[in-house]
């Protein structure tokens, strides 16, 4: 019954971070595979360690010094380990890195070396071991995780050491040389092992407390979402919520291990659960009044609708168009038609660059009556597992837009009900967000 948990960048940022972390992790005795990342910011201007390195490399190529930033680097190192009154011996450890130092020296190695640091000065704070990803995270010679390999292997180390310190970010290529994962990537290492072990729990411990319903930037002090499931999560993040990567989800996604979102300013905060499903009963009975999980959307589409008497009789008409589309390489994200009309929803950016052309050659293909393009389009999705087959939930969202006088230029529902897409102006984007936040919580 273990629970993987991983600790971000400012989670980890300075010895007083790592004694909350500490807390967190001895407040529960399941809490015995520990994931961490490099010390991000301290305060907003701060430097994370990562980028430090990084700049570090970029010195090392083209021939500057590179000291001040080391040693900015060696002075975060050294505060943990003062202030939480560690062993380690930092300086050993600085020399080896420093032995690397040459035109020559891999970047990956240089990156990981944040994550690498940060987990042994956390390993030897909480008592546990330390599990250096070389020796179990592996990349296959294409560059992607051997997944079965990975498995075995943390599987094997955990079982040997059930309380263990790993850093992420980085693992091994097949001849042994450090290889990193995307940026942000530690959330990767911590759902890799988590699914390895089949965790009861994989929490990721952040700044914030869970995922939000809506902007706070646009929205004064959000709720933050209970349990959202993983399509739900999908439809919030492509409508511009950000969430965590995908990427960095899909071992515990596929192994169904539950993933809590949790802030450790505010552990006791209940975070957000998600899955790929929940228990019906329980989900409504938690959450009789909350139909609607989250608010998300994104600025500035442009549409094109055209008109054509007769044209849900005549067989092709939106092939054409869309073949149209697609040889401009245009993505066209919503089509909502009507009997005899026809809309494209495009993002402006991608749109932009050919918009003449590409009207005049819908024009020339499909041989509309009227067609006509609008700019400036904002779309909303409303979002919610719980809206399907409930009575009343559009009409609430419709009427509340109308009555604080917010023009629909569009709806769309997908296919399975969990999202309800408006189209508004882009100047009333800010103003819907808010008044459906307000008329659904
Ligand atoms: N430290 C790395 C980064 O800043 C990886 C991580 O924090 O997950 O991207």
């Amino acid at each position: 019954m273990l629970k993987v948990c991983k600790f971000g960048g400012s989670s980890l940022a300075s010895g007083e971070q790592f004694a909350k972390v500490k807390e967190i992790v001895k407040a529960d005795s399941a809490r015995s595979v520990i994931v961490v990342s490099a010390p991000g910011r301290r305060f907003s201007g701060d430097s994370k360690v990562t980028d430090l390195l990084y700049l570090c490399h970029a010195h090392i190529q083209y021939g500057v010094s590179y000291e001040n930033i080391f040693a900015m680097i060696e002075e975060r190192y050294n505060e943990i380990k003062q202030t939480c009154g560690l062993t380690l011996d930092l300086e050993a450890e600085f020399a080896e890195i420093r032995s690397h130092m040459g035109k020559r020296m891999s970047i990956d190695y240089l990156a990981s070396r944040g994550e690498y640091l940060n987990a042994k000065l956390m390993a030897e704070y909480l008592g546990y071991a330390f599990g250096d990803a070389k020796d179990w995270l592996f990349f296959g010679y294409d560059g992607k995780i051997d997944l079965d390999k990975t498995y075995e292997a943390v599987g094997e180390l955990i079982r040997k050491h059930p309380r263990i310190v790993l850093p992420g970010f980085y693992g091994s290529m097949p001849d042994g040389s450090i290889r990193t994962l995307s940026r942000g990537g530690s959330d990767i290492t911590g759902a890799l092992a988590a699914a390895a072990i089949d965790a009861v729990a994989y929490e990721n411990w952040t700044d914030v407390s869970g995922i939000l319903m809506a902007d706070p930037r646009i929205v004064d002090k959000p709720k933050s979402i209970e349990r959202i499931t993983y399509a739900e999560l999908r439809e919030l993040s492509y409508m511009g919520a950000e969430v965590l990567h995908e990427e960095a989800v899909f071992p515990v996604r596929m192994k169904d291990v539950p993933l809590y979102i949790k802030n450790t300013n505010d552990p006791s905060a209940p975070g957000t659960l998600i899955r790929e499903s929940f228990d019906e009963e329980v989900d409504d009975e938690r959450s009789a009044t909350h139909f609607i999980t989250g608010i998300s959307g994104r600025k500035h589409y442009t549409v094109i609708s055209m008109g054509k008497i007769g044209m849900s009789g005549e067989a092709g008409f939106l092939r054409k168009a869309l073949a149209i589309t697609e040889k401009f390489g245009v993505t066209v994200e919503h089509v909502p038609t009507g009997i005899d009309s026809l809309t494209l929803v495009m993002p402006t950016g991608k749109v932009e660059r050919c918009l003449p052309e590409l009207v005049a050659e819908l024009k020339a293909a499909c041989q509309p009556d009227t067609i006509k393009v609008t700019g400036d389009i904002s779309l909303i999705a409303v979002v919610g597992r719980k809206m399907a087959f409930r009575l009343g939930i559009s009409g609430r969202l419709f009427a509340n837009l109308g009555a604080n006088d917010i023009n629909i230029r569009l709806i769309e529902q997908g296919a399975d009900e969990i999202i309800i897409i408006v189209g508004v102006m882009d100047s009333d984007f800010e103003k819907a967000i808010q008044v459906l936040y307000y008329s659904f919580t």
